[in-house]
């Protein structure tokens, strides 16, 4: 779902023939094989993607996904969030992504990871050295993998999401995390009129997204009761202490469901549990027309890209549950690649604290701009963030001499 069709936003802006063919076409394809060879000696070829989808604002910025489940289809869909989510932030931005299709059950260790992200670099150097597409982590990828890419590039602004000490943003591990609790807060404190310690709160995911989102809520007082990844899930509903649980699972190799301090559940009874805000920071299509009249939220915020399918944001919004979309709750982590590519080039440095803060100042005016037009207009939340997205691109457009 992530982005609405233009034809439902056109009683609200104008949107030309030649505007629209420039929003729903994508500027670049490319497809490659990234072939190595494993520790067994036995030789695997991956399929991969890069996709530009509207560079106007800038070069294409977006995650690298690596995952069995990738696709070229899938890339598209997440390069075009990508150019949303950096027009709504203002970021001078386009939308890319890019995708290693892995093969079913493989075990990838180290060395053949290096091995994987050196041969990505070499099959699309052209790209990446002129600046034209600028990677950073998603699903499945992390910042040591980041770390081999500059360290076959040395081009510190060619890459983001890199560790701290080569040139890393302090904060950016933490960066989509902080976006989609700020944005829940803002939600609740604003919309539901509530204090954060009297919601109940349910995470699917507790990976880079969903520790983090869990962390700062649990810092700010949220109850936390149930929390989940991939083999299962973990109830509580005196809430779960946070920190404790990132000493049990350091890392997402560690499955929580085993955690001794709550009760086991499925990932179907997370996401259809009776609380105040759902929290899916997985990964996409969790919520469709199989489960989306069984949800009981009050709101979701989405901190994956594209949790919600079409057809369950419709069930949704016949029930009346409100939905913050992806492309304003999870923009922390491009908003804070932005941070480290601009220190790249000035050779200037960030704390921690000031990423943060900068972070919180861009999704704090966003969330209030969307609010604003959402309340005039009567429209959803991800509606009215796709008119200002969309509202911004075709200026630029215009700007450019594209249209
Ligand atoms: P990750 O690989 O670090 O963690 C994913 C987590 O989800 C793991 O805990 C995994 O066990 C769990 N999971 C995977 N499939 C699941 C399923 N079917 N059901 C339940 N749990 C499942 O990934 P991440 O970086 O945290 O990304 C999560 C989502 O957030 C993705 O949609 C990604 O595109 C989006 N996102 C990530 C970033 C970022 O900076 N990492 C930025 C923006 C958006």
């Amino acid at each position: 779902m992530a982005i609405v069709k233009l034809e439902e936003i056109r009683n609200f802006i104008d949107i030309s023939p030649a505007s629209e063919m420039l929003l729903e076409k994508n500027e670049k394809e490319i497809s490659f094989s990234v072939n190595f060879k494993t520790k067994d000696n036995e030789i695997v070829f991956c399929d991969a993607y890069v996709v530009y989808h509207n560079v106007v604002l800038g070069p294409a910025k977006g995650g690298i996904r690596m995952a069995p489940n990738v696709s070229l289809e899938e890339t598209r869909r997440l390069a075009k969030i990508m150019t949303y989510k950096n027009a709504l932030t203002e970021l001078p931005f386009g939308g890319g992504k890019s995708g290693i299709k892995l093969p079913d059950n493989k075990d990838i260790d180290e060395f053949t990871r290096i091995a994987i992200f050196k041969e990505y670099v070499h099959m699309i150097r052209e790209e990446l050295v002129a600046g034209h597409y600028i990677p950073a982590p998603d699903f499945g990828t992390d910042q040591f993998d980041m770390a081999v890419i500059y360290g076959e590039l040395h081009i510190p602004e060619c890459v983001t999401g890199k560790p701290v000490k080569i040139g890393g943003l302090p904060g950016r591990l933490e960066a989509t995390g902080r976006s989609v609790a700020t944005s829940t807060k803002l939600y609740v404190n604003d919309i539901m009129k509530e204090d954060l310690k009297n919601i109940k709160i349910a995470i699917q995911g507790f990976g880079n997204v969903g520790r983090w989102t869990s962390y700062f809520l649990y810092k700010w007082g949220a109850k936390i009761i149930a929390v989940s990844d991939i083999n299962g899930g973990i109830y509580n509903e005196n809430g779960f202490d946070i920190e404790k649980l990132f000493k049990y699972a350091p890392t997402k190799d560690i499955t929580i469901s085993d955690y001794p301090e709550g009760e086991k559940i499925t990932n179907k009874e997370l996401l259809e549990m009776e609380i105040d805000v759902l929290i899916p920071c997985a990964t996409e299509s969790v919520i469709n027309k199989e489960n989306a009249n069984n949800i009981k939220c009050k709101v979701i915020i989405e901190g994956a890209n594209d949790p919600v399918t079409e057809e369950g944001d419709e069930i949704l919004k016949n029930k009346g549950i409100e939905i913050l979309p992806d492309f304003l709750c999870n923009s922390g982590g491009v908003i804070a690649s932005y941070i480290e590519w601009r220190n790249a080039k000035s050779g200037n440095q960030t704390e921690k604290e000031d990423t943060f803060n900068e972070i919180d100042k861009k999704i704090t005016k966003c969330f209030y701009k969307i609010k604003e037009m959402k309340e005039k207009l009567n429209i959803t939340y991800r509606q009215t963030a796709t008119i200002l997205a969309v509202k911004f691109l075709i200026e630029a457009m215009h700007e450019r001499r594209w249209i």
